[in-house]
């Protein structure tokens, strides 16, 4: 079945309320690099391991993690292509996963214990987790001086735009914009929606070879990201204005 069209130009799609996952923002579909995958299972008499092989083709849902990272967050022409390799390694471990690697060849640690504790939605978690992680193996994070609750609120940012997100995420607002996964992830999606497709990819590109800024968010919206919060949390109150500066 064909994909959805895309929403029109200028018509942003109301953030918080999707049912369904988004339509990938980049058409026609570009062949994207999708690395090479090693799988590494270190206990296969883990209820974890059975619950994920009987919900998961895991190179349907790796290379389906990659594309979400590329389509929500570069363009064919700005796609990084230096990972080479990434390994899922499926371990008992406490926690849920975490990425690290050199340049070119990325792991992530999943929890087998984690994998068993959501058996009755493995497979959307599985796959949202493989995204959030997905998402660390490519993103840009200023030369390692970007704010932590940034690079953890983009990565959810991918899982959320993609569909899966867990029951129990809902945009909250706060003290903190960088109090990152899904409170950022929320704000960002905010952000993308409000002022056009392309913007959270602009902050990540923006971060490729700079130091941190803050001034970041003003070169992709025009607004410093303290008045961007303000706005976004009198929208999640009902208080939202128009707001007569913004094309
Ligand atoms: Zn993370």
């Amino acid at each position: 079945m064909p994909p959805p069209p895309p929403p029109p130009p200028n018509k942003p799609v109301p953030p918080h309320n999707l049912q369904q996952p988004l339509p990938p923002p980049n058409r026609p579909k570009p062949s994207w690099p999708i690395p090479k995958f090693d799988l590494r299972v270190e206990d296969l008499s883990h209820p974890g391991a059975s619950i994920f092989f009987s919900n998961i083709n895991p190179f349907e849902s790796l290379k389906a993690a990659v594309i979400a990272s590329f389509e929500w967050l570069y363009t064919p022409e700005s796609v990084p292509t230096h990972v080479e390799l990434i390994t899922l390694i499926l371990r008992p471990m406490d926690g849920v996963a975490h990425t690290h690697g050199s340049h070119t060849s990325k792991e992530i640690h999943f929890s087998l214990d984690h994998i068993k504790n959501s058996e009755n939605r493995a497979k959307d978690e599985i796959d949202g987790v493989l995204t959030h992680e997905i998402v660390h193996c490519f993103q840009y994070n200023a030369k390692g001086t970007a704010p932590g609750g940034l690079i953890e609120g983009i990565a959810d940012y991918v899982r959320l735009r993609v569909g899966f997100r867990p029951p129990h995420w809902k945009p909250t607002g706060g003290d903190k914009w960088d109090a990152g996964y899904q409170t950022t992830a929320y704000f960002l999606d905010w952000i993308e929606g409000r002022y056009g497709e392309g913007t959270i990819r602009e902050l990540n590109q923006a971060m490729k070879e700079r130091e941190w800024d803050v001034g970041m968010f003003k070169e992709s919206t025009g607004r410093k990201v303290g008045k961007l919060w303000n706005m976004y949390c009198a929208y999640l109150k009902g208080e939202d204005k128009p707001d007569e500066n913004s094309a």
